[in-house]
């Protein structure tokens, strides 16, 4: 399942996989603050990519919620892990506001270190509570205002872990879209 839309000057791709597959040349982990393996996607993502990756982890002194911190992909297809930390969710305005930053945070990061193509995985909707559809117009909407600022990335894609998940964000960037015309 899979669907491709245009942005400007780049392709914001919806799909439905496993990220830790992904041959973007980055990928995005919804990490914790200690940047510890952990379960979720954070654990997938550390046992496909080998020891390496908690290795090199454990040397940057974690992250802070909606900051990201660049690692090399270790066993991974994709040539680096992009780590950030989205919030816990609490009910309180600042949820959203770390979320987009979890984001927009990522993809400066990439685009300063030339990656022309990243793959996101629904950051803050699992083990942290943030309700889905709520997320994922938050999600969009970043993406979509950093590719109008930013062709230099040309591919964005969001990789939903199940149909029902892929769905809500295609509802979303839908109505994003119909929104914006
Ligand atoms: P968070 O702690 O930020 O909520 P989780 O890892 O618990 O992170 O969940 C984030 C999302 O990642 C959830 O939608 C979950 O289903 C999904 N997920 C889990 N494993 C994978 C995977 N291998 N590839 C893509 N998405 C995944």
């Amino acid at each position: 399942m899979n669907t491709q839309y245009r942005i400007n000057k780049s392709v914001l791709e919806l799909k439905v996989g496993d990220i830790t597959e992904e041959d973007t040349d980055a990928i995005v982990n919804a990490a914790n603050t200690r940047l510890s393996p952990g379960g979720g996607v954070s654990g997938a993502i550390h046992r496909a990519a080998g020891p390496g990756l908690w290795e090199e982890c454990k040397k940057l002194g974690g992250c802070n919620t909606g900051e990201a911190k660049l690692t090399g992909g270790h066993n991974l297809k994709a040539r680096y892990v992009i780590h950030t930390v989205g919030p816990v969710y609490s009910g309180s305005a600042s949820d959203s506001k770390n979320l987009r930053n979890s984001y927009y945070n990522s993809l400066l990061l990439a685009s300063s270190h030339n990656i022309k193509s990243i793959a996101f995985p629904s950051i803050s909707t699992g083990i942290f509570g943030y309700p889905a559809k709520d997320a994922s117009l938050i999600a969009l909407q970043a993406i979509i205002s950093f590719l109008e600022e930013h062709p230099e990335i040309e591919l964005v894609k969001m990789v939903l872990f199940s149909e029902e998940d892929y769905q809500t964000y295609k509802s979303s960037l839908e109505k994003i879209l119909k929104d914006r015309k």
